[in-house]
């Protein structure tokens, strides 16, 4: 397991280190609700993406770094400790670039690759549906395959980033009379089409984050199928251990957020013995997380698959974050509500609204009841079903 940095790694802190102080926005960008807000983080984006820093994940050939998970875990680390803003085109770079580099073709790695990586073109993913979110394979959306292409239609849901995005990864299901795992093809829909329909849904913490997105149909050519017609359940399970091995969230994002916590804390708060003890809790939590993920973090590195520790790493650190979120609720009392407070720091900002955000974690990436299952089954050997009565 490495605990320090090699000499290599280190330089590639310190550079990036270095670069991130000198180009930091000054305050948080704005949530994406207009073209002008759009325009603002997509500048963000090509900053990075001239300097080099767009997904230094992906091999060199196809304009990444070729980090391993370690060294993407350093960039994560200075980019949380440096305050940055979220990634705007997080499911291109995470999830449709990886798998493309999967499994495209090299015209698909032509045709989509640079523009995902400079974010010219922004991607949303199109699997869960009304009927189909924990269970994958409930898939019901059709897609209608000819000589031209394939026909969709359906209607997908939870869509985060379809309200701007320009294309979509999905599942349909391109055999009628297939069930579950089978007769599934991964395409990729343009947004832009005409019969596609997005109808934001308003979240608890006020912004339209995510969307229903309904499709009319939508004429797909069929050079937009990633892999083949009918294999889409494949395709589909390298998108999800690309999301799984890019779901572990860094420790250094946490101490930073309990400092500045604890210095906003008010006095009669600070002398508080069951504040202490949850702060002192909260501490030895993230440094536990901090070991967990370098020992996840090596293992990755030396060539092991994601396994069930992705889905400890998930579990902890989601309802970690939930943990320190109602802390803060407490320290901050009436701040916490304030929005764009400008008396705070950016870790400190809207605190209310990212609290329920925190919330969704424990939901998206595979729920923490499913990840409470992998972990059951996979580690502690436990039957995948228990007796009613148990
Ligand atoms: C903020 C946010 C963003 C999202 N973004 C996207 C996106 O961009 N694209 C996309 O495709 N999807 C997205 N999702 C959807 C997300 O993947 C699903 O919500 C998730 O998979 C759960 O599916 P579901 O909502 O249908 O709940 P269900 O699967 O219906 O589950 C309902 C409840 O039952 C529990 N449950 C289900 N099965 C089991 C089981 N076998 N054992 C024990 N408990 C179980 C679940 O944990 C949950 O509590 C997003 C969700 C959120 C919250």
């Amino acid at each position: 397991m490495h605990l320090d940095l090699d000499p290599e790694q280190r330089e590639f802190r310190d550079e990036v280190r270095t670069w991130l102080e000198e180009n930091v926005p000054a305050g948080p960008l704005p949530p994406v609700t207009d073209q002008a807000s759009l325009t603002e983080r997509k500048a963000w984006e090509r900053q990075l993406f001239d300097a080099g820093f767009a997904a230094v994940h992906w091999p060199t050939e196809h304009g990444g770094r070729g980090m391993d998970p370690l060294g993407t875990a350093i960039f994560y680390d200075e980019y949380l400790r440096a305050d940055c803003p979220p990634r705007l085109n997080r499911l291109g770079l995470g999830l449709a670039g990886p798998t493309l580099i999967d499994l495209g073709t090299s015209s698909q790695q032509t045709r989509w690759l640079r523009n995902i990586l400079s974010s010219d073109e922004i991607w949303c993913q199109g699997f869960s549906e009304p009927e189909a979110g924990s269970d994958l394979a409930g898939v019901r959306t059709r897609g209608e395959v000819s000589e031209e292409g394939i026909l969709v239609n359906g209607q997908k849901i939870w869509t985060s980033h379809s309200l701007f995005a320009d294309w979509m990864f999905a599942l349909v299901r391109t055999d009628p009379d297939s069930t579950r795992h089978s007769g599934l093809t991964f395409l990729m829909v343009d947004m832009h089409d005409p019969g596609v329909e997005v109808r934001p849904i308003r979240q608890l913490n006020d912004v339209r984050e995510f969307s229903e997105v309904f499709l009319t149909d939508v004429r797909v050519p069929r050079d937009n199928v990633v892999s083949e017609i009918g294999k889409g359940w494949k395709v589909a399970m390298t998108t999800l251990f690309h999301e799984r091995g890019s779901s572990l969230n860094t420790a250094a994002h946490f101490r930073v957020m309990l400092t500045e916590l604890i210095e906003a804390l008010p006095p009669t708060l600070r002398q508080d013995s069951r504040v202490l003890t949850d702060i002192g809790r909260l501490y030895e939590e993230i440094e536990a997380y901090r070991y967990m993920t370098l020992r996840t973090l090596s293992e990755l590195s030396f060539g092991s698959p994601v396994g069930p520790q992705a889905s400890m790493g998930k579990l902890w650190w989601s309802e970690l974050q939930v943990r320190l979120f109602e802390l803060g609720l407490e320290a901050l009392g009436p701040l916490a509500e304030a929005v764009d407070d400008p008396t705070l720091s950016n870790g400190l900002q809207n605190w209310r609204q990212r609290y329920w955000l925190a919330r969704a974690a424990l939901i998206y990436a595979g729920s923490n009841e499913i990840q409470r299952n992998i972990i059951a089954e996979r580690v502690l050997g436990l039957p995948k079903g228990l007796p009613s009565a148990v």
